[in-house]
């Protein structure tokens, strides 16, 4: 049995919906298929819930173009035996929406958990329209199963409890196609809805996939696979036929948007293989993400992922490199920061931790108060936070044994006149990580890319 998911761009419109009708019919078995809020839309409503909440009217005429958008669809592609029955459902759930923007226009403010209600819509009508699209399929709500516990003011997904509500919801084998929503996810302890994130769906297919050890999870999208870089940047990119699970992780943790970092691990935990393949291009073989590794290093990718910030601690500390490092990694992890890199300690004392921008300042505070005697004692001379910082990462089984590439794309960055902050600290046996100011960035990655990708 396999999960497909298919992002926004693919059910943005009646022409890739048709596509992705005659993807699902070409099935020889019955599928699950997880599908994202209609291209924009998530965006879109972001957007109105914001402007209604400023005490603005223009939800009125957004709604008119959510509502079109929504009944045009439904009208050219779903038989008539369905349609009506469907509209009702999609109708009633834009009443419900038009009725919460006038409600946020009226209240002036914008609770987070309104906002989450606000964006489950997209996933909840897109749904609905796929299964009545498909000529044998079974709309399943997934506000009903998958589940989200709260963690350091973040929603992360319950994986035990929505594994076994999976398995519930989807007993084995399959009769009948069965379309779910990606993304949408209530809270376990207050049952009110909440999401996986901005990108999400990719993760709610994978969590699926891995509940029901699906043969193969198939991400369908805009570009023909996984490519050396973002295509968005740079010219000369080129499709990665396979890679291991490690690289594509590395290379969606660091800003690879094509799968959603999180998706990876549930997936490759139970070894399903997950195939990247494009709703536009259905015959083209895609990319092929397993476990084989077939030994030879080499560079598969580069990815690089801005809004970070670096934190630098000065003085004779930083050169125990194992005290400064744990101390810093546990004070910013046990307080729910996710350390993104630790840098070389290049410039003689320095040791540098990249952190998302939004956790600057705690970060910052947390080391005053972690390494508060060492200040006093002048082991450490200054902690110091730089926000506007771009890691770009160079990924590859075995890169770390290729001699030399660290040094020498560090060195074509100098060359080019780019300042480069930081160097990963080798920790990944996978990744090189380079650390530059964000004005850089798109210029850096194209160096980098023709450096080790286009040259090689
Ligand atoms: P979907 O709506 O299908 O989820 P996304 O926009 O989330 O699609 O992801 C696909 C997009 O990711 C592509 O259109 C491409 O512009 C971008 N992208 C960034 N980096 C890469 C990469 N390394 N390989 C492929 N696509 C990438
Ligand atoms: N619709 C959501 C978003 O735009 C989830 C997704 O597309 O995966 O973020
Ligand atoms: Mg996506």
């Amino acid at each position: 049995m396999k999960v497909l998911k298919f992002g926004g761009t693919s059910v943005g419109t009646v022409a890739s919906l048709t596509n992705v009708k005659e993807i699902i019919d070409a099935l020889d078995e019955p599928a699950i298929v997880v599908v994202s809020a209609l291209g924009g839309l998530t965006d879109r409503l972001i957007a109105t819930a914001k402007s209604s909440a400023e005490g603005k009217e223009d939800y009125v005429e957004e709604m008119n173009v959510i509502s079109s958008r929504h009944y045009d669809i439904i009208d050219a592609l779903i038989p008539n035996s369905r349609r009506e029955g469907i509209r009702a459902e999609i109708s009633a759930l834009l009443k419900e929406l038009g009725d919460i923007f006038k409600g946020l226009s009226l209240i002036r403010s914008l609770p987070e958990r309104t906002l989450d209600l606000v964006v489950s819509f997209g996933e909840r009508m897109s749904s609905i329209i796929v299964a009545g699209i498909l000529n044998d399929a079974q709309h399943h709500n997934s506000l009903n199963f998958m589940r989200t516990e709260r963690w350091f003011n973040k929603d992360i997904a319950d994986r035990q409890l929505t594994d076994s509500l999976i398995k519930k919801e989807f007993p084995l084998p399959l009769t009948r196609h069965c379309v779910m929503g990606g993304f949408i996810s209530r809270d376990r302890d207050t049952n009110e809805i909440t999401n996986l994130g901005r990108g999400g769906s990719d993760y709610s297919a994978a969590l699926v996939a891995a509940a029901l050890e699906a043969d193969e999870l198939e991400i369908w999208t805009d570009v023909d696979g996984f490519l050396t870089t973002d295509p968005r940047i740079v010219k000369n990119v080129k499709l990665i036929p396979s890679m291991t699970f490690v690289e594509s992780m590395e290379l969606c943790s660091y800003g690879a948007k094509v799968i959603y970092p999180p998706t990876i691990y549930p997936v490759f935990h139970k070894n399903i293989p997950i195939r990247i393949l494009n709703t536009f291009n259905p015959s083209a073989p895609g990319t092929y993400i397993c476990d084989a590794n077939n030994g030879i290093p080499c560079v598969r990718g580069v990815s690089s992922l801005g809004n970070n910030a670096l934190i630098t601690i000065s003085g004779s500390l930083a050169t125990n490199v194992a005290e400064i490092n744990t101390r810093a990694y546990n004070a910013l992890s046990r307080n729910g920061i996710g350390v993104l890199l630790v840098g070389q300690p290049e410039h003689g004392t320095d040791f540098s931790i990249v952190v998302p921008s939004s956790d600057l300042e705690k970060g910052v505070r947390l080391f005053q108060s972690e390494f508060s005697q060492e200040l006093r004692e002048e082991e450490v001379a200054s902690i110091e936070g730089k926000p506007d910082m771009t890691i770009i990462a160079i990924v590859g089984e075995g890169i770390k044994k290729i001699s030399g590439l660290g040094p020498r794309l560090v060195n074509t960055l100098w060359r080019n006149g780019i300042e480069v902050k930081s160097v990963s600290d080798g920790a990944s046996e996978t990744t090189i990580a380079i650390v530059v100011k964000k004005d850089d960035a798109a210029k850096a990655l194209a160096l980098i890319h023709e450096s080790a990708i286009e040259r090689s």
